[in-house]
């Protein structure tokens, strides 16, 4: 019998081709007996349910054993991609794990109450975490973050049972795993962040979107990734060879050697274009009628520069600056962003570093912080509005950046602006933060250029009004879309109706770059429709200044501008806006 391939359809939200195992996570709630539920990404397998103590005794002292070991691995590997400040959030975790007390505490709860291992932790966890949440200390209340996540990595190993197919996130980075297609309902940013391109070959998940943070991520690890792919999900078991094709979001679980072969043929030919573009690295990013474009890389740490100067980016158009306060257990200290911000700046010298201030909420969760849950996270206390209600925070980011600046060509950005009154705000705060930094003596650059993000319709329509208060714009058309066409920009249900194309979303992009032009302030784009190569003739037509993506996409946008021309003939932006719907639009830009 002839073999045929199991085809799956998904939405594509990393671009490229990636071969190899599976490796299948899921997320189900983990049960620990107490009527409690602790959610968790953890691997499919069973759950113990016995009340032997022994049995019990033993379980938890396998789990404690594995959680050390796994994260002396995490901590080596994060101090090689990360340093060692962020690597330091895994000692803790260690000790807080090999400390007598905690350990008795748990013990004690199955000898003495007849609990077993997973409400013994979880027990013993809520216990502390009631004990460091009275305390009037910022620093020992954060200490309730570190037992969460020690309960649910012991959770996780406990629930994962003695399979040899248990595997958690972070474990999939082990070099054993050689070239793994991980398959999961759903990957945190912090999951993504965590994991190393050279043994994650592909990631495919059931929830997530084009633009959704993990995906952002993938794309900037070059690890080609699709979403809505439930059936994968379901199907793949552990090390069935899986193709992920990244470009047309699908999958293809047991391949027949013919297509592996075809797929590789496929891969080699996309790594020929990648090495041609890179021989024209040095080139300017003009247009043939001769508009010069500046073209940023994106980057959520220091250890992304090397990438974006690698590919010949002209300055950092998007820090993503939540990144630095995701995977620890409080936020980073005003010396530790300021290295973090210092090193950046250095590294390109003269040329522009735009740090955007913290944009947690919505899917980048900061337990630390611990908020209440929200009905909708995305229009919720997010960005700029987190901020605001939370002075001390945004103050030691700022008094960081404004030290840093003194070092490079800083800018200071706020996402997620609706009104100028948040725009005050945010100076006043950054005014007082100037005069704490002169009253105490410590250098920093006053003058560090203040931006905002455009990322919701009504600072769009109220462009004019906002450029009067700021020094440049730069458009975040992820939440834009997302904002303007009210749909989830992680949702795979809704991926097909949140697009670019759509001609509002078009038209608030245009309003935004003719406020700017108006106003005589630059304006870039930094979300993923910067390197999506039918618009970029449209941003240029309207009068974009600068691009700002992932490393990997600066070669190929720079050959796309290179190939493009500013002046369009009379009416063809107003007549494409006019257009019905999306795929009118794209119509119009394939002609
Ligand atoms: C955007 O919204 O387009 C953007 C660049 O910000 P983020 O993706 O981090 O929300
Ligand atoms: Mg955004």
């Amino acid at each position: 019998m002839s073999h045929v391939d199991v085809t799956i359809e998904g939405i594509a939200v990393s671009p490229g081709i990636g071969i190899g195992q599976a490796c299948v996570l899921s997320t189900p709630d983990i049960d620990t007996g107490q009527g409690r539920m602790l959610s968790a990404s953890v691997p499919a397998a069973g759950r113990h349910t016995a009340r032997n103590v022994d049995a019990e005794l033993a379980r938890i002292e396998e789990a404690v054993t594995q959680a050390i070991a796994d994260l002396q691995a995490l901590r080596a590997q994060t101090e090689a991609r990360l340093g060692a400040n962020e690597a330091a959030i895994f000692d803790a975790h260690r000790m807080m794990l090999e400390d007598p007390e905690f350990r008795s505490a748990i013990d004690a709860r199955i000898r003495e109450e007849g609990a077993g291992a997973e409400a013994a932790v979880q027990n013993t966890a809520d216990q502390y975490i009631a004990l460091f949440d009275a305390i009037d200390d910022e620093y020992l209340k954060a200490r309730a973050g570190d037992v969460r996540d020690i309960a649910s990595r012991l959770l996780r190993l406990l629930t994962s049972g003695a399979q040899d197919t248990a595997v958690l996130p972070n474990q999939v980075t082990h070099p054993l795993f050689g070239q793994t297609i991980l398959i999961a309902e759903e990957l945190s940013p912090s999951d993504t962040v965590s994991l190393d391109p050279v043994n994650v070959a592909g990631i495919a998940t059931v929830r997530g979107g084009a633009t959704s943070h993990a995906a952002i991520l993938a794309k900037s690890l070059g690890i080609p990734a699709i979403a809505g792919a439930a059936d994968l999900l379901q199907q793949a078991r552990f090390e069935d060879t899986v193709i992920i094709d990244g470009d047309a979001g699908i999958a293809i679980l047991r391949p027949s050697p013919e297509t592996t072969a075809l797929y590789e043929n496929r891969q080699e030919e996309q790594r020929r274009i990648l090495r041609e573009l890179e021989s024209q690295k040095g080139q300017p990013s003009v247009t043939l009628d001769g508009c010069a474009i500046e073209l940023f890389g994106n980057i959520g740490s220091p250890s992304d520069v090397q990438a974006v100067l690698e590919n010949g980016g002209e300055g950092v158009g998007l820090f993503r600056t939540e990144f630095l306060f995701m995977e620890r257990s409080r936020p980073p200290t005003e010396d530790e962003q300021y290295d973090a911000y210092r090193q950046v700046a250095e590294a390109f010298g003269e040329k522009p570093v735009t740090v955007r201030t913290l944009d947690a909420g919505g899917d980048k969760e900061l337990p630390y912080l611990d908020l209440p849950t929200e009905d909708n996270p995305f229009l919720g206390l997010r960005a700029i509005r987190l901020c605001l209600a939370h002075p001390n925070l945004f103050e030691t980011q700022i008094r960081a950046i404004l030290r840093a600046g003194v070092h490079g060509n800083l800018r200071m950005m706020l996402p997620m602006i609706n009104t100028v009154d948040e725009v005050r705000q945010a100076k006043a705060i950054i005014d007082k933060v100037k005069g704490d930094l002169k009253r105490d003596g410590v250098s920093f650059c006053a003058d560090v250029p203040l931006g905002i993000m455009i990322e919701t319709p009504a600072a769009a329509l109220h462009a004019d009004a906002l450029a009067e208060e700021v020094e440049f714009f730069s458009i975040g058309t992820n939440d834009l879309i997302q904002y303007t066409l009210a749909c989830d920009r992680g949702n795979p249900d809704t991926a097909s109706l949140y697009t670019p194309y759509h001609p509002a979303v078009l038209s608030l992009i245009s309003a935004s770059i003719q406020s700017a032009n108006r106003a005589g302030i630059p304006v870039g784009l930094c979300g993923e429709a910067a390197s999506d190569e039918k618009l970029i003739p449209v941003f240029l037509a309207i009068g974009i200044d600068s691009l700002s993506m992932a490393a990997g996409f600066i070669p190929r946008t720079r050959a796309a501008i290179r190939r493009s021309r500013c002046e369009q003939p009379e009416g063809y932006i107003e007549a494409l806006l006019q257009l019905p719907d999306a795929a009118a639009v794209e119509m119009y830009l394939e002609m």
